[in-house]
């Protein structure tokens, strides 16, 4: 198990800088994220690790080891991309195999190391089956065994779900989590799928323009966004803005149109003066859709639009003109919320982020 730092790193490609002395620590035998939209970094990140793009600026180190001019081939890293890239007039184990013949190992061990590697994804039996027989999620398995089979030091993924249907990623987002556990290996997984990083990662990154936004445990990042970009990128929210009214510790106070909310500071370290704008975001499943009014963090209004979909039902919740989205989850409630009169929500302070960008 190896950590990976990256220290300042900057990329260039011309005029475009894709990276902008980026720093981000990910300790041994981490599942990290590298997450953000099209465009932010994540890939150019991805493969400054592989080797494949040299930095111009800053520093990538393998444990104690500076990587950061080391050819791909040198760095012993486990790779698996978007197309399974398997050769075709290959058999499944001569696929595994090819990374092996290529270190010249012997035969007896290449043999004996193929089998382990294809047990481990679950595809002992397909040794023997070409590329073309085998179904999307079979492919991903084998070229994930190809990754495995060299022993890496780490394990680098560039969006290794998306070319499959939806139901084959829900599999294999497990079965990457289990292997990479098995292994112990520290693997760096971009996506732009919110799902797939707060399913399974134990850290993720948040990248915009080539900056980091957020470090984080999926956890950390869904509850205390540190910033608006943050918080409207992984799952749903509304933001009221508001006024600063007071702060004791973590506690702040914010005056809005749809009322007053006692929350929480969504970066903690954010300096920030009475009377100063903020966005307050909240999010739809956070609010609790009361008769009559709670004691605190409540507000009063009535429902709009709605949506029936049997689990849950999902209003709008109009308050003094401002639309909120709100969830309802009590099956008693469900689908009979529309049009019932005036109605109050509430939130816990822990659910009322307040943002200064
Ligand atoms: P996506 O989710 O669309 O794959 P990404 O977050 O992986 O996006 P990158 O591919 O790392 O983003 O690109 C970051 C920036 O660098 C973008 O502005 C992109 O246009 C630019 N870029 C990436 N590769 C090159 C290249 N080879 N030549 C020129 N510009 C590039």
């Amino acid at each position: 198990m190896i950590s990976i730092r990256i220290q300042q790193l900057t990329k260039r490609f011309g005029s475009v800088t894709a990276l902008h002395h980026l720093n981000l620590e990910i300790a041994p035998g981490e599942l990290f994220f590298l997450l953000g939209p099209s465009g932010c970094g994540k890939t150019t990140l991805l493969r400054s690790m592989a080797g494949f793009y040299i930095p111009e600026e800053g520093k990538i180190f393998f444990g104690d080891e500076d990587v950061t001019r080391l050819a791909p081939h040198k760095r012993n890293t486990g790779m698996m991309f978007q197309s399974y890239a398997l050769w075709p007039h290959m058999s499944v184990a001569e696929n595994v195999a090819f990374g092996l013949e290529e270190r010249k190992v012997a035969k007896d061990e290449i043999k004996r190391r193929v089998g382990e590697a294809l047990e481990s994804v679950r595809m002992g039996q397909y040794a023997e089956r070409r590329p073309n027989q085998l179904s999307g999620g079979q492919q991903q398995r084998v070229a994930l065994a190809r990754a495995l089979v060299i022993r890496p030091r780490c394990l680098l993924l560039d969006e290794p779900l998306s070319n499959l249907d939806a139901k084959l990623r829900l599999e294999m987002r497990t079965e990457i989590r289990r292997v990479c556990k098995e292994f112990k290996l520290t693997t760096v997984y971009v996506t732009h799928d919110q799902k797939e990083a707060l399913s399974v990662s134990d850290r993720m990154a948040i990248l915009e323009s080539g900056h980091i936004l957020q470090v984080g445990s999926p956890r950390e990042v869904y509850k205390r966004p540190h910033r608006k970009t943050v918080a409207n990128f992984i799952g749903e929210t509304d933001f009221i803005p508001g006024k600063l009214l007071g702060r004791e510790g973590d506690k702040i106070w914010v005056e809005t149109s749809v009322g007053r909310f006692q929350g929480i500071m969504g970066d903690p370290l954010a300096n920030v003066a009475t009377g100063a704008t903020v966005t307050v975001s909240i999010r739809p499943e956070c609010w609790t859709i009361t008769q009559a009014p709670e004691a605190q963090n409540n507000i009063r209004g009535a429902i709009g639009d709605s949506v029936y979909l049997g689990e849950i039902g999902q209003y709008d919740f109009v308050s003094n003109g401002t639309t909120l989205k709100m969830v309802e989850r009590n099956p008693r409630y469900v689908g009979t919320r529309a049009a019932s009169g005036e109605l109050f929500a509430s939130v816990e302070p822990e659910d009322v982020v307040v943002l200064v960008d």
